[in-house]
């Protein structure tokens, strides 16, 4: 089997910057893309703060532009999703739907996942009605009443978004303040078709599978009223979790499951680096993992050329 220098987990900013850089040092990368090529970029829409593009650049082209730099300098790049990882000697072993991979140094870019409320009826209805992707579901909802739930920016950006396709958003909070930027909330408020739940948690999605959503039945916070609203799509916004779970037991997380790097982005186990949003909950934008994945690269190098061969 094939020894690789580097082997990369995740195609979002993160992994395919660490591959630009290592395919730079001549490292001849291998970056195994996971389920959602281009990671969480593209299920948005317009990206305006990431710097270089003035007038800002749809999610997706972004990531096909930094999917094309990484594999014009010679990144092999493979379209599976990582199963099993073995980090208890070197080199590294990785199973990806079958196939089995070996590499000096891994890093991983694996990324967060949108978390969802954990009711019975959002799993009975997700793809029917029930989504965490306006970009990608949005249209089916075209000309209808849509909710969403959440108050960060990821909510203000799903609810501006539907705005434009639907007749009416209703963003549901389960506080009375927004957590999403003063931009993001100035815009969500000048506009006529967005209204607010305020202190109302989701307490059921009214529908059936064979006709879809119908409402969503909430719970005000103070006196636990109930009320219920009409709508044909829920939008789930309520932010993400770290995909971490094919390392746990092997390398050292924090208490919400992201991976701990120290001195970089060194994990606990040598020669086992990570960088994204795997390893970041606090500042989790697109140029800072793409900065971190850079920084991953260059650890994993320096790793390469010093402690590899102890
Ligand atoms: P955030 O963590 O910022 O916000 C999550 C929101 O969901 C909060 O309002 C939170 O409520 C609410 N929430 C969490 N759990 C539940 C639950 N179980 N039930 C009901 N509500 C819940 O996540 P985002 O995904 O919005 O944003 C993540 C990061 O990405 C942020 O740094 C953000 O700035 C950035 N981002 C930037 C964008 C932009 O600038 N265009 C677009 C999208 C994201 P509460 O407030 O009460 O905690």
């Amino acid at each position: 089997m094939e020894l690789h220098d580097i082997l990369i987990l995740g195609s979002g900013p993160a992994g395919y910057t660490a591959a630009l850089y290592a395919a730079r040092a001549n490292l001849k990368p291998l970056l195994i893309t996971g389920v959602q090529p281009g990671g969480q970029l593209t299920t948005t829409t317009m990206v305006e703060n990431y710097p270089a593009f003035p007038d800002g650049i749809m999610g997706p082209e972004l990531m096909e532009l930094m999917r094309k730099q990484a594999e014009r300098f010679a990144t092999r790049i493979v379209h599976r999703a990582a199963t099993k990882v073995h980090l208890g000697a070197r080199p590294f072993t990785v199973e990806a739907e079958g196939e089995r991979f070996r590499c000096r140094v891994l890093i991983i870019a694996t990324g967060a996942s949108p978390n969802l409320l954990g009711l019975k009826a959002e799993q009975q209805l997700m793809g029917r009605g029930v989504s965490t992707c306006a970009t990608c579901d949005g249209y089916f909802f075209k000309d209808q009443a849509v909710a969403v739930v959440g108050g960060g920016d990821a909510a203000m950006e799903e609810a501006l978004y539907l705005s434009k396709l639907c007749s009416k958003v209703t963003v549901i909070h389960r506080r009375d303040k927004l957590r999403a930027s003063k931009i993001m909330q100035d815009r969500a408020f000048a506009n006529p078709k967005i209204a607010f739940q305020w202190e109302r948690a989701v307490e059921d999605i009214l529908g059936d599978e064979a006709s879809g959503v119908r409402g969503v039945r909430l719970r005000y916070v103070k006196n636990e009223e109930r009320t219920e609203i009409a709508c044909n799509g829920v939008f789930i916004a309520i932010g993400h979790s770290p995909n971490t779970a094919l390392f746990t037991g092997q390398l050292r997380m924090d208490a919400r499951g992201y991976i701990v790097t120290e001195g970089g982005t060194r994990t606990s186990a040598p020669g086992v680096f990570a960088c994204g949003d795997v390893q970041d909950h606090v500042y989790r934008q697109a140029v800072t993992a793409a900065g971190s994945g850079c920084m991953a690269a260059m650890d994993a190098e320096r790793f390469l050329e010093t402690e590899a061969g102890e």
